[in-house]
């Protein structure tokens, strides 16, 4: 009964039965729920691998109905036969029907009783010991006593080391939520941050605290409060991987650890993303419908510390700043902070400028490689910003689509064109076909299909036909699912061109599947496609894919006469770029495309000298 680990008792339960009780055989099998299989656990006398009784390794014995192993189970009771060494498939008074195999067994042992006695623990059995007697009629009144206190004793040491877990886990476990407790956070934290170094990773710790939760306990009473408690450790779990923690650390403090190669600003979003996803449900307590928040200390190993102590007691640092100053979430870094708060600004500012309009288009031609007629205008969007001057893409795009502003600034730009079609109509000339760029997330809209129809409507009676520009890796990213929606675009008319094309990770098989039209080669390769071989073979094996599959090839950034003259050998189809013109404002436009128009009637192809005018972006 000291023994403090299972199998051991087991094993040495049977050992000491034959050696020094003089029993044949012994054997301990667990009863494996609800297959009603008895699993051998451990066993003791003459190799059994053939007796058929079932030792570990064997197949576990079914239970005979009335055999004893069925009646001490379901009985909970000592169940024995004293006759069951007699020939396998003699029956008769005396014997339990009991399997045949165990008969067989104890006939192969020259074993004549039998006696199966339950192992009880907290009232539930787990399973029997089987004992094998050499003599007829050898389970007596006096035996069975005796017998009774040997399994009593093992349901004891059973329930000893059942006690002992439970111990180990209240040591390790919060009980009401079961998720690990602020001690096997720390040791689970120091191992995620050593694998995390090893790894070169990240580790974003956040600890949290639930606002006025004091008062929800006063308000609903402490039951409320601990359900509530329960239903918010469940919502953290299931946001989380296996490889990250989480756990309580207090009454109503929670903290997470989350592996990855984060940038700051992804840290940021993923903090706020996490907290609006866990906490942007209403909690259900009883009839009632209640609104939870929670106050958040962020830190980032390994930067702001490099051991799981430091880096706890700077997230909690960071908890304790944010109370005070009433904000939702804080990181450690002081520079981390600085810079949410900028990027919240110019959140603010872009939120702004689209209601004000100060959002414009320019425009930017493409035209043919051989003949340098204006094929199409791409429509790029700046924003005209009274505090700093003209804004470029690159500056406020990324942080519209991480906040979903990209949303209404997509929509915006698709009905702009039409706006901007009819003043060039207005003043004589009439505009080709114009590209519009589509950010990932549009695409994932419900009613992007309903926007673009609405949009290619407006422009055609604007006069002009309106296309699509997609960044290559979006549409590999979710290729099924954005099939059927450029399918139904494309039969309004639009035009569909994979952007970039180059940086992603197309396969050919995908390429031939959808619905498009153009590949538009990155300018990467355009600029490199003079310098160094490895960018000519990729611009030609494109062109030469895009030809083999019936698509049209524009090359992108050409800012030189060299590349346009390579593209033309290279069988390139349509160029865009600083050399045909620089992205010119809507006012420009009319202007524009006369002069393309007069530049294509003077001077025919090949024997171009300077190119077309330049016109200069007006930054
Ligand atoms: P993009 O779609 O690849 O657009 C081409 C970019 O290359 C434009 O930058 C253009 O000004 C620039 N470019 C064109 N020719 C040349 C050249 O000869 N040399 C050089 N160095 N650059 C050239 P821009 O206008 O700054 O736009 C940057 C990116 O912003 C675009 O890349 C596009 O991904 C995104 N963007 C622009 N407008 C929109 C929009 O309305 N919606 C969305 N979702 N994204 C947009
Ligand atoms: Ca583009
Ligand atoms: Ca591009």
């Amino acid at each position: 009964v000291r023994i403090r680990d299972r199998q051991e008792l087991f094993e040495e339960a049977c050992r000491i039965a034959v050696e020094h009780g003089g029993f044949t055989a012994a054997w301990i099998g667990r009863l494996d729920e609800p297959a009603g299989l008895l699993l051998p656990l451990a066993e003791s006398g003459p190799p059994t691998t053939d007796s058929g009784f079932g030792g570990p390794g064997d197949p576990a014995p079914g239970l005979a109905p009335q055999g004893v192993a069925e009646i001490a189970l379901r009985e909970k009771r000592p169940a024995f036969d004293n006759a069951i060494g007699d020939a396998p498939g003699v029956a008769g008074p005396g014997h339990a029907p009991d399997t045949l195999a165990v008969r067989r067994a104890a006939f192969e042992l020259g074993a004549q009783s039998v006696i199966a006695l339950p192992l009880i623990v907290e009232g539930q059995t787990f399973g029997i010991l089987t004992l094998y007697a050499p003599e007829r009629n050898f389970f007596d009144d006096e035996e069975l006593k005796q017998l009774t206190e040997l399994a009593s004793d093992i349901s004891f040491g059973l329930e000893f080391i059942a006690k002992e877990e439970k111990v180990d886990y209240l040591a390790y476990y919060d009980p009401l939520t079961g998720l690990p407790n602020r001690t096997l956070f720390f040791d689970r934290l120091t191992h995620q941050l050593g694998a995390a170094g090893r790894d070169g990773l990240k580790v974003v710790l956040v600890v949290m605290d639930m606002d006025r939760f004091r008062q929800i306990n006063d308000t609903f009473g402490r039951q409320a409060g601990d359900v509530l408690i329960a239903a918010t450790a469940q919502r953290l779990g299931a946001t989380l991987r296996d490889q990250d923690s989480v756990a309580r650390i207090g009454a109503d403090n929670f903290a997470i650890a989350v592996t990855g190669a984060w940038q700051t600003l992804d840290a940021a979003h993923f903090v706020e993303e996490r907290l609006a996803q866990i906490f942007g449900q209403t909690f259900l307590l009883g009839k009632e419908e209640l609104r939870v928040s929670v106050t958040a200390g962020v830190a980032v190993f390994p930067g702001d510390a490099g051991d799981a102590e430091k880096l706890f007691a700077n997230a909690e640092a960071a908890l304790k700043k944010a109370k005070a100053g009433g904000e939702r979430f804080l990181f450690y870094g002081p520079e981390m902070n600085a810079r949410i708060a900028e990027s919240l600004r110019l959140e603010n500012r872009l939120r702004q400028a689209l209601q004000n309009g100060e959002m414009v288009l320019w425009y930017q031609p493409k035209v043919s490689v051989t003949t340098r007629r204006l094929c199409g205008f791409e429509a790029l969007m700046r924003w005209n910003d009274p505090e700093s001057g003209l804004v470029p893409p690159a500056k406020f795009i990324p942080l519209m689509e991480q906040t979903g502003l990209i949303l209404e600034a997509g929509r915006w730009a698709l009905s702009q064109v039409a706006r901007d079609c009819r003043l060039w109509t207005a003043s004589g000339v009439a505009p080709p076909r114009i590209a519009v760029n589509v950010s990932p997330i549009q695409l994932r809209q419900k009613d992007f299909v309903a926007t673009v129809v609405n949009a290619a409507h407006e422009t055609e009676e604007a006069g002009s036909t309106l296309d699509l520009e997609i960044t290559e890796s979006v549409i590999m990213d979710n290729v099924e699912a954005i099939i059927p929606i450029l399918q139904t675009v494309r039969g309004l008319g639009v035009q569909i061109a994979v952007d970039d094309f180059g940086t992603g990770y197309s396969s050919l098989a995908y390429i031939a599947r959808l619905p498009i039209q153009d590949l538009k080669i990155d300018r990467s390769f355009v600029v490199g496609m003079t310098q160094n071989q490895d960018s000519l073979a990729i611009v030609r094996s494109v062109i030469s894919l895009a030809h083999s599959l019936r698509l049209k090839v524009v090359a992108e950034g050409v800012e030189s006469e060299e590349q346009a003259a390579l593209l033309l050998e290279l069988g390139c189809d349509e160029m865009q770029g600083f050399l045909i013109s620089r992205p010119t404002p809507s006012g420009l436009v009319p202007d524009l495309i006369r002069q393309l128009q007069r530049a294509t009637r003077d001077e025919p192809a090949g024997k171009r000298s300077a190119g077309t005018r330049k016109r200069k972006e007006g930054d």
